[in-house]
């Protein structure tokens, strides 16, 4: 075993989590993306994805797509977030399927494509109320005349996202609004839509359901598959395993303090002025992890009785006090993480990451 600040990171229950979306999804006729960018698209947890079946890749970065074709993976990638028209290059050369939103963009990879005599498949965003990316649904029928004809592209499809910037709810009736859409595509331009890709994990739980409209048949799964849970509807998914990932860090002091500082309070290292109530003596533990390593935020201790109560550049503070076991010097302390610790986490140079696969440590 591994120590020092780690993310370990248990490969079986990413994989036995896949399989059960993957079934799920599959027993609706819908397709499963496995999204690759709450984990920065380490190879090894996108293996374990691939072992549980997805259909396919999905990220949000060219960086991360880039880095997984030089790894070796020949699977098709779907590029999710919206491309930069400086991009284009990179983005019809590494990916299959972009998303996008933009008639100038779309015109560009296509001309990207056609001189490397490729041909870019997209999927066009339709705002349904989210109001991040997207094409206003008023406007769908005239921007999809605008991209049929051009050279190097083909509209695969129509996607939408929510969960995101306005916190919007997938519900029957917007998402019914794609495939709505998608029949009139058809019946005004006779073009048959091969893909309606009804968003990540908030979608799942009207799969659960069966409350998705029929019709949409593909899914960009990441937070669901990786920790279990379900973000925008505030819920564990029973079903899933929500410890994948546990990040360990070591006690380096662990002493009885009070619980509010002395002397005259000034900013904090982050130019706070930090607030502190009164509950007498308590008996704190520092750990060996900081705002360097991780979004503090986004971690959660897995002893209920340990409760963090600040963090500086290098050092995290918990009250130990109602631990469930002593804690000491030297000791380690695990922590849930979530989608924004896991992006934090798996970007850091100081968090090491330790695998285990088939009941094994991997180092
Ligand atoms: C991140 C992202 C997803 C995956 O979302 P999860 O909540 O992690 O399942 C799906 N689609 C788009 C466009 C995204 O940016």
């Amino acid at each position: 075993m591994s120590i020092g600040l780690r993310l370990e990171v248990d490969l079986d229950k990413i994989k036995y989590n896949a399989a059960k979306v993957v079934e799920l999804c599959h027993s609706h006729g819908i397709a499963v993306l496995g999204v690759t960018k709450g984990f920065t698209a380490i190879p090894q947890i996108v293996a374990a994805m691939l072992e549980g079946g997805v259909d396919g890749l999905a990220d949000a970065r060219m960086e991360n797509i880039i880095e997984l074709r030089n790894e070796g993976f020949s699977e098709s990638i779907t590029l999710l977030r919206i491309p930069q028209l400086s991009n284009v290059e990179n983005v019809v050369t590494y990916s299959n399927v972009s998303v996008n939103s933009e008639v100038a963009v779309i015109r560009a990879l296509g001309k990207a494509a056609k001189e490397k005599g490729l041909v870019h498949q997209i999927i066009l965003m339709v705002d349904v109320g989210d109001l991040r990316e997207g094409v206003m649904t008023e406007n769908v029928l005239a921007t999809v005349r605008q991209v049929i004809g051009l050279e190097g592209i083909r509209l695969v499809g129509l996607g939408t996202n929510m969960g995101c910037f306005g916190g919007i709810l997938p519900e029957y009736s917007n998402l019914n609004i794609l495939v709505n859409l998608g029949k009139l595509i058809e019946t005004r331009l006779g073009i048959k839509l091969e893909v309606l890709s009804g968003g990540g994990t908030s979608s799942l739980f009207l799969v659960e359901r069966n409350e998705i409209p029929a019709g949409i048949n593909q899914l960009r799964i990441g937070e669901g598959m990786l920790l279990g849970t379900d973000t925008t509807n505030s819920r564990n998914i029973e079903w899933l395993k929500n410890d994948a990932f546990l990040l360990k860090a070591e006690v380096i002091e662990a002493k009885l303090k009070p619980s509010v500082p002395i002397g005259n309070i000034g900013r904090d290292s982050f130019g706070n002025i930090p607030e502190f109530i009164d509950v007498g003596i308590r008996n704190r533990a520092i750990v060996a992890l900081g705002k360097q390593d991780a979004y503090i935020e986004g971690l959660v201790p897995v002893d209920q009785g340990l409760s963090i109560l600040g963090a500086s550049s290098d050092h995290m503070i918990l009250d130990i006090t109602d631990a469930t076991r002593q804690v000491r010097v030297g000791d380690e302390l695990t922590f849930h993480v979530t989608y924004s610790g896991l992006l934090s986490v798996s970007q850091s140079k100081y968090v090491k990451k330790v695998f285990r696969k088939d009941n094994i440590w991997l180092s």
